[in-house]
């Protein structure tokens, strides 16, 4: 449907085959963040939409578990091939519609590809075991089988790669898939679930989306059509999600919120530090769950100020804008709420003593959402700064005399998604390695990011359940395991 006065469209939600429009009537407005621009009017979605999706898919799944392994495989090879065909344009969505720059947004949909890739495995992965003759007679093997319908609720910083994080494996498992993404960006979502509903192996009813926010995730937590929770977010939502999904009986896995530190040592190769720690604080202007937050600056007073220089500089330098514009390093964050958020935030450290030694509260542009770097020095430890997930441009740096202190330091947090260490020193990188709270870790590497074929998550308040996503605990996640235990005359 599309306002007659505006031009732009409010979106659809796609249940039982069909685009259908949604049963509420509130909705809110999707913008560009980068140039103020009204994209699509998102529907605030009500519980009998979840209820419509939950039951075509509950059909669809019936169906769907008795395909050969090899058939579902079959489509997940089309989604990707699709995706490949569209990746230019899918990039440019994520652009348009979340803010990162077009280089950024063309990696995260090829990371979005390479979890299709990774979920083409799944005839091998799906195999189960056997052990003959435990008794005279007498087999045990154990089969995996789908778990059902699974709901997957996204956040807004990588509005294509979290659905194909959790789509591909869901789907090739067995099951059927209800996704609710990010009420912000939602545009990638349905641009992908638009070339989902064209390949022929999958029926109609499998995979549905859903647009809208709280009223759609607590329908889904509640529903007692749903099998499992597929969730990433802040920790707060996280820990909701896990708390009612867990209460109705449901399997949950809900990654969290994050607050990384980097280590620097005093012999940390300069350039190689300068550029990880750039790209980390400052790439996708500090909304990543891998975002380097805070720079733990190693050694004595004259080399945590040599490090603190040649990160100001190197900081000053970035170019904050549009994220289609080629010369842009930073991009402007979601929204303009959430700038004036942060701008608050960097004020309030601001009266707390904390120095800011590099400010980034320049022109909000024509969105009023640009944010440029802004760095923090000598932050005391305990100071929210430190503690609370900023999700933008702000890069705290604390000090610490050696190693030992800094992986304190580091451990003290509540999070422990990633940390990442900058070093020439093997044993140091070692040592960091082995102490260090966190699920995935860097060395000489500023975003962490395991490759689909791993697990991705974190530790601690990072993720409320045990089953990471991606790898083989996302074939976990989405298969139920059968022990059968037999004997024949
Ligand atoms: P968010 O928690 O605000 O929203 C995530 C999803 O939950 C959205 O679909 C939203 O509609 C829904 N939601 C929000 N509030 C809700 C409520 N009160 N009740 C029910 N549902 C609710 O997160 P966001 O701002 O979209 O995303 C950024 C957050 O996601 C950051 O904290 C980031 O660290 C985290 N994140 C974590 C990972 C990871 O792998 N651990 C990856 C990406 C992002």
């Amino acid at each position: 449907m599309t306002d007659m006065l505006t031009g732009v469209r409010t979106l659809q939600n796609f249940i039982d085959g069909a685009w259908r429009d949604a049963s509420g009537a509130e909705v809110l407005e999707d913008r560009n963040p980068a140039t103020g621009e009204l994209l699509a009017q998102v529907p605030l979605s009500t519980a009998a939409d979840v209820d419509a999706a939950v039951a075509a898919a509950r059909r669809a799944q019936a169906a769907w578990r008795e395909t050969s392994p090899l058939v579902r495989t079959r489509a997940i090879f089309a989604l990707r091939d699709a995706l490949v065909e569209h990746r230019d344009e899918l990039a440019e969505l994520v652009t348009r519609d979340m803010g990162k720059t077009l280089p950024d947004a063309a990696a995260e949909v090829g990371r979005g590809i390479e979890s299709v890739e990774a979920a083409c495995g799944m005839p091998h992965l799906l195999k189960g075991e056997t052990l003959e003759g435990v008794a005279t007679g007498v087999d045990v093997s154990l089969i995996r089988q789908p778990v059902g319908v699974i709901g997957a609720i996204t956040p807004f910083n990588f509005p294509a790669m979290i659905p194909l994080w959790f789509l591909p494996y869901a789907l090739a498992c067995g099951n059927a898939f209800v996704l609710k993404p990010s009420e912000r960006d939602p545009l990638p979502s349905e641009r992908i679930v638009r070339l989902v509903s064209e390949i022929d192996e999958i029926p109609a009813g499998l995979v549905a989306l859903v647009h809208g926010g709280e009223a759609v995730v607590n329908a889904l937590l509640d529903h007692p059509g749903v099998d499992a929770i597929s969730f990433v977010g802040s920790a707060a939502t996280a820990r909701h999600v896990m708390s009612r999904g867990a209460a109705n009986g449901k399997r949950v896995q809900a990654l969290g919120g994050a607050k990384n530190a980097m280590v620097i040592m005093p012999d940390a190769d300069p350039d190689v530090m300068v550029g990880g720690v750039m790209g980390s604080a400052f790439g996708a202007a500090g909304q990543r769950c891998l975002a380097g937050s805070i720079a733990v600056l190693v050694g004595t007073r004259e080399e945590q100020d040599r490090a603190r220089d040649r990160l100001v500089e190197a900081a000053s330098k970035l170019r904050t804008g549009d994220g289609m514009d080629p010369a842009t390093d930073v991009c402007p964050v979601v929204s303009a709420q959430a700038r004036e958020r942060l701008a608050g935030e960097i004020a309030a450290a601001e009266a707390d003593g904390i120095r800011v030694v590099l400010d980034g509260r320049g022109d909000p542009g024509p969105g009023g959402a640009f944010l440029g770097p802004t760095i923090l020095d000598d932050v005391p430890a305990g100071h929210r700064v430190l503690t609370e997930e900023l999700f933008g441009p702000i890069l705290a740096l604390v000090r610490a005399p050696d190693l030992a202190a800094a992986v304190e330091l580091v451990n003290a947090s509540r999070y422990g998604n990633a940390s990442v260490i900058f070093t020439e020193s093997g044993g140091a990188a070692r040592e960091y390695r082995y102490r260090v709270q966190a699920g995935m870790v860097g060395v000489n590497v500023g975003v962490a990011a395991p490759i689909a074929w791993f697990p991705f998550s974190g530790w601690k308040d990072s993720i409320d359940g045990d089953l990471h996503a991606n790898g083989r605990d996302a074939v976990e996640f989405y298969t139920r395991k059968k022990v059968v235990t037999e004997r024949w005359a």
